[in-house]
């Protein structure tokens, strides 16, 4: 066994029940290529490799690799960094292009592994993760609630996230301070190319992404705001007023798809 590493988000579960419930939340069929992030002493691992045969995982700690070389010799773990994961290229000659990923994730990166499968989100099927419960509610949080926000909108864009059930501290060595949840995400197939800010002249057709998620981001970094005001620099900059209803609206109180629109609407060339 090797000493937990708090820097590193480790706590390892112990419980063989809540192992199984959480494996058992994958919906990847038995030749779909499935990928772990964080696989540490191996509790999900051993029966993630049995499950799928094109299986991996992701490892930070040289210590977990080299623990698990030992321990389970026929199972596929890479020395690595998850942030550093080009997903597009894990998904190469994977089953229909896409992978599943799994993982009990070290908390203090967990936005950004959320907002790199994101990115990858034409070369993801599903993605099984154990994240913070605020977190996981954060993602499932619908308009007008305290919860809901950038990462919100931003998940529920890109893919259909349930929290599917909540985790207690008690099963895991060492017990955290915080409560946990399994969330599931699940991707639709998308055209691959992203999608591309419109020339002039021509209709908005596509979204720009980037323009996309300036817009959510700024409308929610003044919350308390109405958007005519939070979003006043956006506006300068496209020449524009917003559309009839939304001046007094607070960012809170637009769905995902409102956002879009929004961004859409700025796009358009007068
Ligand atoms: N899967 C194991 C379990 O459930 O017992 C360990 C989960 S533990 C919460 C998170 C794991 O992620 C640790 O093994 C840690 O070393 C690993 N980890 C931390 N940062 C990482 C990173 N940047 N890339 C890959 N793995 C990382």
């Amino acid at each position: 066994m090797i000493q937990p590493i708090k820097r590193l988000g480790q706590n390892f579960l112990r419980d063989p029940n809540t192992i199984r419930k959480i494996v058992d939340s994958l919906e990847a069929s038995a030749g779909d290529r499935v990928i772990e992030i964080g696989p540490g002493t191996g509790a999900l691992t051993g029966l993630l490799a049995e499950r799928f045969e094109d299986f991996s995982a992701i490892e930070v700690d040289e210590r977990a690799v080299e623990y698990l070389s030992t321990q389970m010799p026929n199972v596929r773990v890479v020395l690595g960094d998850v942030l550093k994961i080009n997903w597009p290229e894990m998904a190469e000659g994977a089953s229909g292009g896409r992978i599943s990923v799994i993982g009990n994730l070290p908390y203090y990166i967990t936005s950004q592994i959320l907002f790199g499968l994101l990115d990858a989100a034409p070369h993801i099927q599903e993605a099984v993760i154990m994240m913070q419960y605020e977190v996981a509610a954060r993602l499932v949080a619908r308009p007008r609630t305290k919860e809901y926000g950038i990462l919100s909108v931003a998940v529920q864009l890109a893919c259909t996230p349930k929290l599917l059930f909540p985790v207690s501290k008690n099963v895991f060595y060492p017990k955290p301070d915080v409560r946990s949840a399994i969330v599931r995400l699940e991707f639709q197939p998308q055209p691959e190319s992203m999608p591309r800010a419109p020339e002039a002249g021509t209709p908005a057709t596509q979204v720009d992404s980037k323009l996309l998620r300036r817009v959510i981001r700024t409308a929610f970094n003044q919350r308390r705001k109405t958007l005519r005001n939070s979003l006043s620099s956006v506006l300068g900059e496209f020449g524009k007023n917003l559309p009839d209803g939304l001046e007094s609206k607070r960012a809170e109180e637009l769905s995902p798809q409102d956002f879009v629109e929004l961004t859409l609407y700025l796009q358009e060339t007068i």
